[in-house]
């Protein structure tokens, strides 16, 4: 039998379900499942979804179709025809069609769709007669020029001239706007039958002086067309930009959905409108939705008007007027909403649905799963495992890592808010907070931010073509569109602040700013968005941090991410202050205290260059003994704040020149302070220069070679432990020992550490229980696990030097050149950020596997940059640590992903 390469749906029946959606894409396998499941058999307009592996296929045998596919398209057409009773074509009662494209993933807007195919002069007078509707038959005609010339004859022939001012789209409807001007019209609706012949025949001129070939007058040419540039749409540059910011693969290939066109705009019994069954902004269970009188679905998407709300309870203060649907045609609207209810029931999800009603008939267009901000998939997910509708596992799972971190965003300051200049209202798209200077283009964003600004992106409304400026942009504001417009719907997916609609709002582009009231903010001044309540501000306003502990919801999620998580979660944190802040994001302990850090301040940095010039014993432990007191302090801060849980303490680290004086007057003080000559200490200055200090005097190394430090820092930590252990603070030190790459070099540190902790507890008659481990962070280390294990009491991965160090690439210089080689696929992630599980990853597991098989309970952590990364947390999980540690913004993100790895595993156990 030959391939199947195209897909039927409608009345009660379909080829397809909702499973298939790497074949249909996701639109098409929604179709099929909303069309043909037995327990939905919605009113969908029956129609035909031409497979993804066509797409691919067009694209190997250089833009041709398989040969079988004209057949299959022909039936699926006679099926559409047979239920419809119109045929396509027809000069008495033509059927008309949509053609859309539906990859896998929805990639909003960013490839091609023709609406009304199948209007031709042939055509035109049998619709007429039949709708009586000569305004909505040429209204649904100057929309298919304007869609086909655009998409089908200029793009996917690929004679898109640079800019858009001279697109044959933009010329199409500057056309079309001179028209409403000269009539003094306000709204496309009052153009009359006269005017919109009038400019049908202007359009097939401009279309032919532009493009040099007529506007097709044939409806198989029509569909054609439209089916080849919905594929070459696939490769366009907005759809490929769009890929590379989601990480979609190319070799996904879009489908194509052919389905009988049914029309919002033959008058005012006719409606179309997109809706959710939760609100995507808040998450509030509730039926949330817009919708537009006498309009296609392409008004509500596009912005170009300001829909209404869909029902009552969506009503806002600014929306209050207008009419809902529920209150304009209660009985569709209740139909309506049982199909929504339907809807999530059976995709135990919130959707996104589009529908249409064509004299006063309901049609549903799509359903998907809705997109939405961290907020509201925190407040969903934890209102439907409530509700029974998913389990707990389901609902960690359906909620992105990077969703809870945008919880962790800032809003603005309610005390500056309400001193601030308003300057306009508009729709709150995409909650939070956010300030940066005016740019008008979205290559503007990117070139400025680029440079370090920030900046928010006004426009008129956004389209597919701005997504890398939005994608730079702190914040988007448009002057027109509503919730459900491109604006939104990106801003809302990446977690951005956004505010749509805002019409008081007149933006010039040329002039490059914007006039509001009797105002005028140019390029480069500053605006405040308050993207929750919609409000624009004037100037910088104070942001506050998040606050995730108000919300509810988020609370409860996290609570259950703690039940089900195996992997502890642990900070990096040097100063008493962070500690305290991640023991409030949930931190269980310290993961490595970098005692370096505290070596910087004023009062100390002298003493700490002291030591490092000094020539003898004497004279180190002289500057050393300078410092004691500081660092227990420190320590004392460090314990209090974490009492009752573990602190991993590392002793000195870095290259000792990181201390040194960098200027001749610097060295002249020391010089004078430390009271030898100044020649004398610039020769030593010069003699600890080396050439590749990430690989020379450091880490353990200071210790083996200074033991003094190393015993100074250990003095320090115990007795700061032995103080607060008597007066019944419980304090669990763990001392580390830096950058070991041989046994030897731990057992002759642990030397040392013990013989100190020894005598700080006779001084101070106490007994602490502390512990002795090493970081393990060079490759040498982890191959030779089985001889460190037996000698530390833990290991924790320093996968920042292991990185390094496996890679061979400097931490300090790759930033230059690792964005390129993610840019081109050369590494997927930059292994500095995501662990590289091949290769840095292999080595962990050889240091896992040999340590324990000797230490059955070795304790294992990591506290490289990568223990607060969603993927690195998994692999550690993965992996068998005990726990991971990060800096304490990111721990409730760590928190998460160890709770969604743990789920994972188990499902993945049960699966097997
Ligand atoms: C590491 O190397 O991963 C680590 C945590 O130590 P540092 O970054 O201080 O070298
Ligand atoms: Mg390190």
């Amino acid at each position: 039998m030959a391939k199947k390469y195209v897909y039927f749906f409608g009345a009660g029946k379909a080829d397809g379900n909702a499973t298939m959606k790497n074949l249909l894409g996701g639109k098409g396998a929604n179709l099929a499942e909303m069309a043909g499941h037995p327990k939905l058999k919605l009113p969908v307009p029956p129609g035909f979804t031409i497979t993804t592996e066509v797409c691919t296929l067009y694209y190997k045998n250089n833009r041709k179709y398989p040969k079988e596919l004209k057949g299959q398209v022909d039936a699926a057409l006679a099926g559409v025809e047979k239920i419809m009773r119109k045929k396509f074509g027809d000069p008495n009662d033509p059927l008309l069609v949509s053609v859309r494209s539906g990859a896998r993933s929805s990639m909003p807007g960013m490839m091609e769709t023709v609406l009304n195919v199948g209007l031709t002069t042939k055509t035109i007078p049998g619709l007429i007669r039949k709708t009586n509707n000569p305004r909505f038959v040429y209204d649904a005609y100057r929309r298919l020029m304007m869609m086909y010339s655009d998409v089908v004859m200029e793009k996917a022939a690929g004679i898109e001239p640079k800019t858009e001012h001279d697109g044959i789209r933009h010329k199409l409807e500057s056309a079309l706007g001179k028209v409403k001007k000269a009539k003094g019209y306000k709204n496309d609706t009052d153009l009359t039958v006269e005017d919109l012949t009038k400019l049908c025949d202007e359009f097939k001129v401009i279309i032919r002086n532009t493009l040099k070939k007529p506007f097709p007058d044939d409806h198989y040419e029509q569909l054609w067309g439209g089916i080849s540039a919905v594929f070459a749409s696939w490769m366009g540059k907005r759809a490929i930009s769009y890929r590379k910011i989601e990480g979609l693969p190319d070799h996904w290939g879009t489908a194509v959905n052919v389905q009988s066109m049914v029309f919002g705009n033959t008058g005012n019994n006719s409606a179309t409108g997109v809706a959710f069954t939760r609100n995507p902004a808040t998450g509030e269970n509730m039926f949330f939705g817009e919708w537009l009188p006498n309009a296609q679905g392409e008004d509500v998407v596009a912005g170009l008007r300001t829909p209404n709300p869909v029902n009552k309870a969506g009503k806002t203060a600014d929306t209050r007027h207008l009419p809902s649907l529920e209150e304009k045609m209660p009985h569709l609207y209740k139909e309506l909403h049982t199909y929504e209810k339907n809807l999530e029931n059976h995709y135990t999800d919130m959707q996104d649905i589009e529908f249409t009603i064509e004299d006063g008939r309901l049609w549903m267009l799509q359903t998907r799963v809705g997109k939405r901000n961290g907020q509201a998939a925190i407040r969903m997910a934890v209102e439907m495992a409530k509700q029974g509708l998913i389990s707990k596992e389901t609902a960690l799972l359906r909620v992105k890592p990077e969703q809870i971190d945008e919880l962790l965003h800032p809003s603005v300051d309610p005390m500056a808010e309400k001193k601030a200049i308003e300057l306009a209202k508009g729709l709150p798209a995409g909650p939070g907070g956010a300030r940066g200077r005016v740019v008008f283009t979205a290559d503007d964003a990117e070139a400025w931010a680029k440079k370090g600004e920030k900046v928010i992106l006004v426009r008129n409304e956004t389209s597919p073509e701005d997504v890398h400026g939005m994608h730079a942009a702190e914040a988007i504001l448009t002057a027109k569109g509503g919730m459900t417009s491109h604006a939104a719907l990106v801003a809302r997916g990446w977690g951005k602040c956004c505010i749509v609609g805002c019409s008081a709002l007149n933006i010039s582009v040329p002039k490059k700013q914007i006039s509001v009231n009797s105002r005028v903010i140019r390029e480069g001044e500053w605006i405040t968005l308050n993207g929750t309540k919609g409000r624009v501000y004037e100037g910088q306003l104070h942001l506050l941090p998040a606050n995730p502990d108000n919300n509810l919801w988020y609370k409860e999620l996290m609570k259950w991410a703690d039940q089900l998580r195996t992997l502890k979660v642990r900070t990096n944190a040097d100063s008493p202050d962070d500690a305290a802040n991640a023991r409030k994001f949930g931190a269980e302990g310290i993961g490595l205290c970098r005692t370096e850090h505290m070596f910087f301040g004023p009062d100390r940095i002298k003493a700490v260059r002291e030591m490092i010039l000094s020539e003898t014993l004497e004279g180190r432990q002289k500057a050393l003994a300078k410092l004691l007191p500081f660092q227990k302090r420190d320590f004392l801060g460090i314990f209090k704040a974490m009492a009752g849980l573990p602190v991993t303490v590392r002793l000195l680290d870095p290259p000792l020149h990181e201390f040194l004086p960098h200027t001749d007057k610097e060295l002249r003080d020391l010089a004078r302070d430390m009271k030898v000559p100044f020649d004398q200490l610039d020769a030593k200055n010069k003699s600890l220069h080396e050439f590749n200090p990430m690989l020379g005097h450091r880490g353990c190394r200071l210790g083996v070679t200074y033991p003094e430090i190393y015993a100074m820092q250990a003095q320090a930590i115990m007795e700061a432990a032995c103080e607060l252990s008597k007066k019944k603070v419980k304090v669990i030190p763990e001392i580390m020992i830096p950058l070991v790459g041989h046994v030897k070099e731990l057992e002759a540190m642990k030397k040392v550490v013990v013989a100190t902790a020894k005598d700080v507890q006779k001084k101070y008659n106490a007994k602490v229980t502390y512990t002795v481990g090493t970081m393990i962070e060079l490759p040498r280390a982890c191959v030779t696990s089985h001889e460190i294990a037996p000698v530390a009491d833990f290991y924790s991965f320093g996968t920042n030097d292991l990185t390094q160090t496996v890679y061979g690439l400097s931490r300090d210089d790759a930033g230059r050149f690792l964005p390129f080689y993610v840019e081109n696929k050369i590494l997927d992630d930059d292994p500095f950020i995501t662990i590289d599980q091949d290769g840095v990853g292999a080595f962990m597991k050889i240091a896992v596997e040999k340590g324990r098989k000797v230490k059955k309970d070795l304790k294992l952590g990591i506290c490289g940059e990568h223990g607060g990364e969603p993927k690195s947390v998994e692999f550690c999980h993965n992996i068998g640590l005990n726990y991971v540690s990060c800096s304490p913004f990111r721990v409730p993100i760590a928190r998460f992903a160890a709770a969604q790895a743990a789920i994972k595993g188990r499902q993945g156990k049960k699966k097997k």
